[in-house]
């Protein structure tokens, strides 16, 4: 049956309807805005600056969650100074871990008997172990959710974005990047997903001098205003290279790392 709402397409035939990959979340599950953090390759920060967003959020009195998506180089963890023995399980139901401050973590990590053990998967049995990550953990009462997602926009980080119910995107950049290109490849996925592009982090986007406080632009002066005026997306942060969140990444104390950088968050993440 078909009516006027139903698409057409460019040769006049109706097109199939959209298949819906949704899945429920687990019963203990009660998520009110899910937010995912991409980045157009892995080691631009994209972890840093998802640990950071929850942070800032956690900070103005919401309760967070973090799903770390990013299963072949999973750090959030690490920066959380969160491990196995912090998960709890029943037969049926996992239970995140939480931080110090109150933050949820649910990782592959938190699975693996040693840290440094490698998750040698094909595509499909990681994205089947991510939609166990919103079908098999009881998240309890959340306000915001920030998914770590894989880099890129191939069929993972694609899997999760059909199979959870995200409600913005965050993308994270650096001044090497190429910019324009990984903008648009995140745009059209985007639209793709029928999911709204919250704005643009740029991340290691100077150095200041510990002297004088000048900004150093080490990697040329930066294109991002321009890319995010074309898609019409605002930058919301940009984020020097700070060797100090650097050591607090690794020894597990993100949560006492005290550069504010994230401010910008406060006027485009979605209402509860
Ligand atoms: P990704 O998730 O994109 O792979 P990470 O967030 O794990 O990247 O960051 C990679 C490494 O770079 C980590 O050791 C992290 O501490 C460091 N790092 C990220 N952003 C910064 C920054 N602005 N200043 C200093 N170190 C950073």
């Amino acid at each position: 049956m078909s009516n006027e709402n139903t698409p057409k397409s460019n040769t006049g035939k109706m097109a199939p309807p959209q298949p819906n990959f949704k899945i429920d979340p687990n019963p203990g599950t009660h998520v009110k805005k899910m937010i995912a953090v991409v980045s157009g390759k892995g080691g631009v920060g994209k972890s840093s600056v998802t640990a950071m967003s929850a942070l800032w959020t956690a900070r103005h009195g919401h309760s967070v969650a973090i799903m770390d998506a990013d299963i072949t180089g999973p750090s959030i963890p690490r920066m959380f100074g969160v491990g196995p023995y912090d998960l709890t399980a029943n037969d049926t139901t996992i239970f995140p871990a939480q931080s110090v401050t109150g933050i949820k973590v649910m990782s592959m990590n938190l699975l693996m008997e040693q840290e440094d053990q490698p998750v040698i998967w094909r595509g499909p049995v990681i994205a089947g172990a991510l939609k166990q990550f919103w079908t098999d953990v009881a998240w309890g009462d959340v306000d915001y959710m920030f998914v770590d997602m894989p880099p890129g926009t191939g069929d993972v980080p694609l899997t999760v974005f059909q199979a959870l119910p995200v409600d913005g995107i965050l993308i994270v950049t650096t001044p090497q990047d190429l910019v324009s290109m990984i903008v648009r490849k995140a745009v059209s996925m985007a639209k793709l997903m029928e999911v709204p592009i919250l704005g643009i982090i740029e991340n290691m986007s100077y150095v200041k001098c510990p002297h004088c406080g000048e900004e150093i632009h080490i990697f040329g002066s930066s294109h991002i205003d321009e890319t995010a005026a074309a898609e019409g997306i605002p930058v919301i942060a940009r984020i020097p290279i700070d060797s100090s969140m650097t050591a607090a990444c690794d020894s597990g104390k993100i949560e006492y790392y005290d550069g504010d950088f994230m401010s910008g968050l406060g006027k485009v993440l979605p209402e509860i």
